[in-house]
């Protein structure tokens, strides 16, 4: 997609510490500088996505309503790119060479969560294993399929990098069975390669979560309150692998990234190559827009997405999709009491009892949620809130509770 007259680029795109804006208003930028620096242990910086002329550093919103300081660049349609350092050959690369490129290219994980990715790839504890996030199991996201299909050389390239960071001797793409396109390119480029491997798996939702994509895989199970690395893994996305292989090999900053835009009341759906910084209505606008008056529009999956509350809010590093939902895709929770069928028990992937603690968390019993019925072990799959047969708003309670319990501690 051409990129915009405007963007603006959060200073803040991932899970951490904001970074310090490093231009200011008047400033001419190139497409690839830094225009934020994360200085803290975890942040990541944020670069320039077009040339062109800094016209504000200020509090802008993004999709969900939050304001976030942000570098606001007037594109002068030149897209004259800054000289990014190449690093020759990957093979040849020391791991904290590897992890400063990647940190320096400000990559994030480009699945949804944002964690960033150099910190990522100095585990705290020896992994013996990559494991590329291919399952996408969520209905209508298939950015990283495309990507799977179309740029499967590169993201091979990305893998074998954080293979060496890491120090994993082993690395495993993971896809499920629904994308065979994926699955056989993918094992044509990793043909004779002994420590690659693709593992095709069943197609099941929420495989794509990090301990679930494990335990599948490699039948480990993931400790309540750990990490992969607890178990010698680490799990990256696919188009997080991309951008590491295009920071290394062409010194290329972490500015776009391609966007599913979907859901039955989009005209044209599609995906999308995008600048960060774009926004929202620009993307949808661009694949023609609404049909008739959206039930919904939401950030990322059905499942796991979140509502976008300001169309003017941009397409961030790790902003993998937006929907427009008509009426018969849109559920609305109704609340009805609950008949302690015990459905939402039974699909709760974490073992969690998701009826008390979706009514622990309404009636703001919060302690006790967290400490009798593990709270933060909840991955916000939203599983037993489509199971539940009286539509309870299970993991909206859910997600409102975390919220009050950090709110506790800060
Ligand atoms: S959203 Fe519901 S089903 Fe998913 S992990 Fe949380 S409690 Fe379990
Ligand atoms: S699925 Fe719904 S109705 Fe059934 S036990 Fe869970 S909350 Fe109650």
């Amino acid at each position: 997609m051409p990129a915009p007259s405007i963007v603006v680029i959060p200073l803040r795109q991932h899970i951490g510490a904001i970074c310090e804006p490093i231009v200011s208003v008047g400033d001419r930028v190139k497409m690839g500088q830094k225009i934020g620096e994360g200085t803290a242990f975890i942040s990541a910086s944020v670069h320039a996505s077009v040339s062109g002329e800094v016209i504000a550093v200020e509090e802008r919103p993004l999709f969900s309503g939050e304001k976030v300081l942000s570098v606001v660049i007037k594109n002068d349609g030149l897209d004259e790119k800054i000289d990014g350092k190449r690093a020759g050959d990957i093979n040849k690369m020391s791991p904290s060479a590897i992890c400063t490129a990647v940190k320096e290219a400000g990559i994030v994980g480009m699945g949804g969560a944002g964690f960033p990715t150099h910190v990522k790839l100095n585990p705290p504890k020896p992994v013996d294993t990559v494991l590329i996030n291919g399952a996408e199991c969520e209905p209508y996201l298939t950015c990283d399929h495309r990507l799977m299909v179309e740029w499967a050389d590169e993201m091979i390239g990305g893998l074998k990098a954080m293979m060496r960071a890491s120090g994993a001797a082993k690395g495993i793409i993971c896809i499920e069975e629904n994308k065979p396109d994926a699955i056989a390119v993918v094992s044509q480029v990793i043909e004779g390669e002994e420590d690659l491997e693709v593992a095709s798996l069943q197609v099941r939702y929420p495989q794509g979560a990090e301990k679930q994509l494990i335990k599948a895989v490699l039948d480990r199970e993931v400790p309540s309150g750990g990490l992969p690395a607890d178990v010698g893994c680490v799990v990256q996305n696919v188009h997080t692998a991309i951008a590491v292989y295009e920071a290394l090999t062409q010194g290329k900053s972490s500015y776009e990234r391609v966007v599913t835009v979907s859901g039955g009341a989009i005209l044209d759906p599609r995906n999308l190559l995008v600048r960060v910084g774009t926004p929202i209505q620009n993307i949808i606008e661009y694949c023609g827009g609404f049909m008739g008056e959206p039930a919904a529009i939401v950030a990322g999956g059905p499942m796991t997405g979140q509502p976008v509350v300001d169309l003017l809010g941009p397409v961030t590093k790790a902003f993998s999709g937006v929907l427009g939902l008509n009426a018969q895709e849109a559920a609305f929770d109704e609340n009805r009491p609950c008949i302690r069928c015990t459905l939402c028990v039974q699909v709760c992937p974490m073992g969690l009892v998701p009826n008390l603690l979706g009514e622990y968390s309404a009636k703001g019993l919060l302690d006790q949620a967290e400490e009798k019925l593990n709270i933060w072990d909840c991955i916000e799959c939203s599983l037993c809130s489509y199971v539940c047969p009286s539509k309870r708003a299970l993991v909206t309670w859910i997600k409102q509770g975390k919220a009050g319990l950090r709110e506790k501690v800060s």
